[in-house]
């Protein structure tokens, strides 16, 4: 890669990414590779802050969709303890325990094809709640049509989250109760409602390298990209289809959040499920790769909780923090909007002279 090419990819974010230009990121030696995401990093995020978001499933199991990899698709028997639509108190009490540990985004998933309007009702007061303690919000419910959509950004929903999970080719393979087209016009619905675009996929679902190009080259011509991008890695649940399904090299997995920082350089990339399973050598690595968010998980955060003390050791080992609360760029004045562009100028100088730096 020259230096004039690593510079154009920490210019302006595109969405015309042909697969042979992806394809040509991803065989490029690690090294390079992860050198060229940090430059991207670096342009654009602080590269040692984490943004830290909490996940609740506020309804469980059941869901009518075949996902192969999911133990809440009711086609398949994963012994999975199912639970109706919890109590907005429950969930509010729970989006407080997550603040107090440091999340900024609490994100809430019912395991539905997509909300009812009787379920639509209790969302929103959700939404408003948790909004209402100074967290962001984000949903996960399935499909929303423009109504629905438009309700759930009155209420103050920040993000709406619905991945496209894996390249157009391999879908047919994963799901068949919903298109791709369905999973698109969604995500288009989301963005017209005026809320920010959460969506990723999953990696290890028995997908050639080539779907995992075509996954990103799909997000990426999304316009704007989505703000937020979950890469996931495959959680193997007995009893779904996907059970036995062949480990993805986790070096792969690495180079596929370099190549996703490096495509959608604006968005925050997340390490998300599959990241208890990961040993601290690859998180770490991933975090060099350019993620730059995570899930602490979906159980309630308490000191107790060994997998947040083991974050937060992490974090403490690797010298991160978490990010601080994103504003909405409306909220923000004009000087900070100024502040932080005169902040990422001079950050893309510093790495454009470090990038010269490393060419000669
Ligand atoms: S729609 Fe969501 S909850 Fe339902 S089976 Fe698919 S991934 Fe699981």
């Amino acid at each position: 890669m020259t230096t004039a090419a690593a510079s154009a990819n920490i210019a302006a974010p595109r969405h015309d990414w042909t697969l042979d230009e992806i394809n040509v990121l991803f065989a490029l030696p690690f090294n390079d590779l992860l050198f060229q995401a940090q430059q991207v990093h670096r342009a654009h995020f602080d590269a040692n802050a984490v943004q830290v978001s909490t996940l609740l499933s506020i309804k469980t199991g059941a869901c009518p969709e075949d996902c192969k990899y999911c133990p809440q698709s009711g086609h398949y028997n994963t012994q999975l303890e199912k639970e109706k639509l919890l109590e907005i108190e429950k969930v509010v009490t729970q989006a407080k325990a997550a603040k107090e540990a440091g999340a900024s985004r609490f994100c809430m998933g019912a395991a539905w094809r997509s909300p009812r309007d009787k379920d639509l009702l209790a969302v929103e007061e959700m939404v408003r709640q948790v909004k209402a303690l100074g967290l962001e919000t984000c949903m996960t419910l399935g499909m929303v049509d423009g109504e629905q959509a438009n309700r759930l950004a009155a209420a103050g929903l920040d993000y709406y989250n619905h991945n496209l999970d894996t390249s157009p080719d391999y879908y047919g393979e994963i799901i068949t109760t919903r298109t791709y087209s369905d999973r698109l016009e969604t995500l288009a619905t989301v963005r017209e409602a005026g809320m920010k675009v959460c969506s990723g996929g999953i990696l290890g679902m028995g997908e050639g390298a080539r779907d995992r190009s075509a996954l990103l080259q799909e997000l990426a011509k999304l316009s704007p990209h989505p703000e937020s991008v979950p890469i996931n890695m495959l959680v193997k649940v007995p009893g779904t289809p996907l059970e036995d399904v062949e480990d993805l090299d986790p070096l792969e997995f690495i180079r596929a959040i370099a190549v996703a920082r490096i495509m959608l350089p604006q968005s925050h990339v997340r390490l998300s499920a599959g990241r208890e399973q990961m040993s601290e050598s690859t998180q770490a690595l991933a975090f060099m790769a350019g993620a730059n968010s995570i899930f602490y998980g979906d159980k309630l955060l308490t000191t107790g909780n060994p997998q947040a003390e083991r974050d937060r050791a992490l974090f403490a080992k690797l010298g991160l923090h978490p990010e601080r609360r994103t504003t909405c760029e409306d909220d923000d004045t004009h000087a900070e909007r100024l502040a932080r562009q005169a902040e990422q100028h001079a950050r893309a100088e510093r790495v454009a002279a470090l990038a010269v730096d490393a060419s000669v």
